[in-house]
């Protein structure tokens, strides 16, 4: 048995730094990875998704050449070299926290499947790793709907989806959320039949109506079919075809399409991590059940990323991490409690969201002003040719803080953060509505649209 003052389970967005940390001030780490090094966001997640949707926008562009002055011919798109240029970038991340692990002092790294064997103890392979330090970061997996069927055909999930390399004729995509329309939007413009099935009444259904139709209408000028309110119960092949039949109230209840991608939410990986022999609890969806300092039920073992169930991202990881070792290296206190929602969706134009909806703000019953601004409005927006969208924000009438923000169109992903860090200051609103910002930028009518704040309607 060799004996560790810290282990970290899983390479993700919060093992890594964490192993640096806890390196760089001293300790003996030992980090085990059992797939690819950094996890989701490097290997299948963000970084192969972003580097996707850059190409699928380039090819948008190019398509659109009359309406900037210009003819770039046919354009053709060549699949094998968008999915070397994604392996090349996604390539560079993974090999930069493996070089990076692998050369730290301090650090021994394991490539192999970990297993608690009890509250101090990990079996990795043959050895077995004993810390009072255990830190998982097992992150999720796509979660596989128990449709008829659905295992006698060849499915993609997005593990294999960001390795495709040739063009579907026709994509179906089963769920309307984040991955689904990041994925159904690219194809479509790299030139493959989509066709997008969500279950709910409306795509991405978390966000406001408003959001759920704006996106809607956009992919719809795309060419994006979307069929909501139908259930997907039975998937059969048929010849070279893949059958979804559906439970809907309109519409055919039959989509046939050549490829079939399950987007349909995520899993955590706590299933084969022997979390019971260690006494560590599981929430009924397997999450592992962590207090606002990211500790599990057991003593010396925490739980960070998407396996704990309270965020979903590679930021949310990401502060997790800098929570446990702001409290565990600098005597600090924090907690996931501080932090406020954030998170965008990267179609094009994108969404981005901080603090709350509108429906949240609602349900709040507390007195709020709103202030709308459509994006045919801002100057950049026009300038660049990219006016679906618009901007949101709500405030405390009382207090004057900023309740949320919901900007949908061009650049909303980066002019989120005024929002977004005036939120963390605790500052009022007039704050950013007095900031001098740069023209022409979409962050410029922040304070414009401020200065229109209404009373938020019954
Ligand atoms: C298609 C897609 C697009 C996304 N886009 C974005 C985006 O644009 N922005 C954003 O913020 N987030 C995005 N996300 C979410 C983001 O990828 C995740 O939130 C983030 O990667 C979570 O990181 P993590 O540290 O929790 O774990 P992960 O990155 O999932 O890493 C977990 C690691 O643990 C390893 N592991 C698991 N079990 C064991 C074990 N028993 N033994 C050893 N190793 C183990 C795994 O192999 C993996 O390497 C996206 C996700 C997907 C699927």
């Amino acid at each position: 048995m060799t004996s560790y003052d810290a282990i970290i389970i899983g390479t993700g967005q919060a093992g890594p730094a964490l192993a640096r940390r806890l390196a760089g001030a001293g300790m003996t780490v030992a980090v085990v990875e059992r797939s690819r090094f950094g996890g989701t966001c490097v290997n299948t997640g963000c970084t192969p998704t972003k580097t996707l949707v850059a190409s699928a926008y380039a090819v948008h562009m190019a398509r659109r050449g009359a309406d900037y002055g210009f003819s770039a011919g046919e354009v053709a798109v060549d699949m094998k070299r968008v999915k070397a240029r994604k392996d090349q970038v996604a390539g560079l991340s993974t090999r930069g926290v493996e070089r990076s692990l692998k050369t730290l002092e301090n650090c021994t790294v394991y490539e192999s499947h970990a297993r608690l064997r009890s509250a101090q103890e990990v079996e990795v392979g043959n050895e077995v790793l004993r810390s009072d330090r255990i830190f998982l970061n097992v992150g999720g997996r796509a979660a596989v709907p128990d449709i008829r069927g659905l295992y006698q055909v060849d499915y993609l999930t997005n593990s294999s989806m960001v390795d495709v390399d040739f063009l579907p004729r026709h994509l179906l995509v089963l769920g309307g959320s984040y991955i689904g329309l990041e994925f159904g939007q690219m194809y479509r413009r790299f030139g493959s039949q989509v066709t997008i099935v969500e279950l709910g009444p409306r795509i991405v259904s978390r966000e406001d109506e408003e959001v759920s139709q704006e996106i809607a209408a956009f992919l719809g000028r795309e060419g994006i079919a979307v069929r909501t309110k139908a259930s997907c119960f039975s998937v059969a092949k048929e010849d070279d075809e893949i059958v979804l039949l559906l439970s809907c109230e309109e519409g055919p209840t039959e989509v046939r399409g050549s490829h079939l991608l399950i987007a349909a939410g995520r899993r955590p990986n706590t299933d084969d991590l022997g979390l019971d022999r260690a006494g560590v609890k599981r929430d009924k969806r397997g999450y592992i059940e962590v207090d606002d300092q990211l500790r599990t039920s057991v003593p010396g073992i925490w739980a960070l990323g998407d396996c704990n169930g309270r965020g979903a991202f590679t930021h949310t990881a990401w502060n997790d991490y800098e929570i446990v070792a702001a409290n565990l290296l600098d005597g600090a206190q924090r907690r996931v409690t501080d932090r406020i929602p954030a998170y965008a969706l990267f179609t094009d134009p994108p969404l981005a969201r901080a603090g709350m909806t509108e429906a949240e703000v609602r349900r709040s019953g507390r007195r709020a002003l709103v202030a709308r601004l459509a994006m045919e409005n801002v100057s950049r927006a026009y300038e660049k040719g990219e006016t679906a969208g618009f901007m949101k924000l709500l405030v405390d009438a009382e207090t004057k803080l900023i309740l949320g923000a919901t900007f949908l169109g061009t650049g909303g992903d980066e002019a989120i953060h005024c929002v977004l860090d005036t939120m963390y200051a605790k500052s009022p609103y007039t704050v950013l509505q007095h900031a001098m910002h740069i023209h022409p930028t979409v962050a410029e009518f922040i304070p414009t649209m401020l200065a229109n704040l209404a009373p938020l309607s019954e």
